[in-house]
């Protein structure tokens, strides 16, 4: 299946001058969706680890997806003020402004391998912080895996070094 034919092009947004990549189409068909997650658990296959570990808010739907059916448990990382236990963070830039991730300090013990989930991979920066984070609590990221790459902003640039497997690529 052509996968590329359930994600839409939205000129603009969120702001003038980025196209947005919008998966909500592909979420909503059962074939699309049922072909993306068992296509990034395929990427992750020959990978051993513990947790998965996904941003907000689209992270979760494919992050949480993979978890169930992989029989991993699942970590999320949000945006501040979400999580109600004890956090740490970092900060990160945005195709389109800084922003900064949370995640609950004992989400992940020492030396867990863990994979990091997300819609789509673009200038990398959001994936940066997302390693810096389970770096900071001690875990190790044995993969990445995205359902979209867009390749002409040189994600993989700043992941060097790092496991990262994308579905569909721009
Ligand atoms: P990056 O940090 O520039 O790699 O941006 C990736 C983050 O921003 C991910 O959490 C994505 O959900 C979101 N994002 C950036 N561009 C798009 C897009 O075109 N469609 C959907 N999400 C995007």
């Amino acid at each position: 299946m052509d996968l590329k034919r359930f994600i839409r092009d939205i000129p603009d947004f969120p702001q003038k001058g980025i196209v947005f990549r919008d998966i909500t189409p592909l979420l909503r068909n059962q074939e699309a969706f049922k072909e993306a997650i068992d296509g990034m658990c395929e990427l992750v296959s020959d990978r051993e680890f513990d947790l998965v570990v996904a941003p907000e808010a689209r992270g979760f739907i494919l992050g949480a997806a993979m978890a169930y059916k992989l029989g991993k448990g699942f970590v999320p990382v949000r945006k501040p003020g979400k999580l109600p236990y004890k956090t740490v963070h970092e900060e990160y830039q945005l195709e389109y402004g800084t922003e900064q991730l949370h995640i609950h300090e004992d989400a992940i013990e020492k030396g867990q391998k863990v994979i990091i989930v997300d819609d789509v991979l673009a200038t990398g920066g959001t994936a940066e912080a997302l390693i810096r984070l389970v770096k900071k609590l001690g875990g190790e990221v044995v993969s990445l895996a995205f359902l979209v790459e867009l390749s002409y902003l040189e994600p993989r640039k700043r992941l060097e070094g790092y496991d990262v497997k994308t579905l569909i690529v721009y």
